[in-house]
């Protein structure tokens, strides 16, 4: 294979984890691609995030609104993480912490390298507790993307990411369900 071939390949595994946690965690997938732009090599996005969640930033600790808005941030973390984990385990890494959380997410920033992605939704997740957070959120990422039928959503995704180089939120969905079906089925 060319280079660019493996640079593409991975680019559909990266962006095909992203998708697939996405579906898994039922975050509003909108749309994932492979189309190269100026600072990416392909892209995974969300629809809007939800206004409740927004509003719950500013209320009382511990209502219901705050912790929507934290099961939202917490899935969002995951989110980001399954994609540079996905691209990992495609390149043949085993499951583990043999490369870590800060490399993968570039912790500064915590921008994905891949995707160029903006995570400054998620200031606050940084200014708490970072590394605790990172440290379990993380391990939740690998444990998805490491599961056999969430890896079968990916192989399904980024085998079509190739063939399509951009796919519709509920494509991402159906070809995720296809492939669960198809796992507990044999
Ligand atoms: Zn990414």
């Amino acid at each position: 294979m060319t280079e660019g071939a493996d640079l593409e390949r991975f680019a559909a595994y990266h962006e095909a984890g992203h998708a697939v946690a996405a579906v898994v965690l039922k975050l509003p997938l909108e749309r994932v691609s492979i189309v190269p732009s100026n600072d990416s090599l392909g892209e995974c996005s969300l629809e809007a995030t939800p206004k409740c969640v927004q509003d719950g930033a500013r209320s009382p600790t511990g209502s219901p609104e705050y912790n929507k808005m934290w099961q939202y941030t917490e899935n969002r973390t995951v989110f980001s993480f399954a994609g540079p984990i996905a691209e990992g385990r495609a390149k043949g890494r085993a499951k583990g912490k043999d490369i870590t959380l800060a490399a993968l997410s570039k912790t500064s920033d915590w921008e994905c390298e891949v995707c160029s992605e903006d995570f400054e939704s998620l200031a606050f997740v940084r200014d708490k507790a970072q590394s605790e957070l990172e440290e379990l959120l993380g391990d939740k990422a690998y444990n998805l993307v490491y599961d056999s039928n969430n890896w079968a959503g990916v192989e399904a995704v980024a085998e079509a990411l190739l063939e399509e180089k951009e796919l519709s939120g509920s494509k991402v969905r159906k070809l995720v369900q296809e492939a669960t079906r198809r796992c507990l089925s044999n």
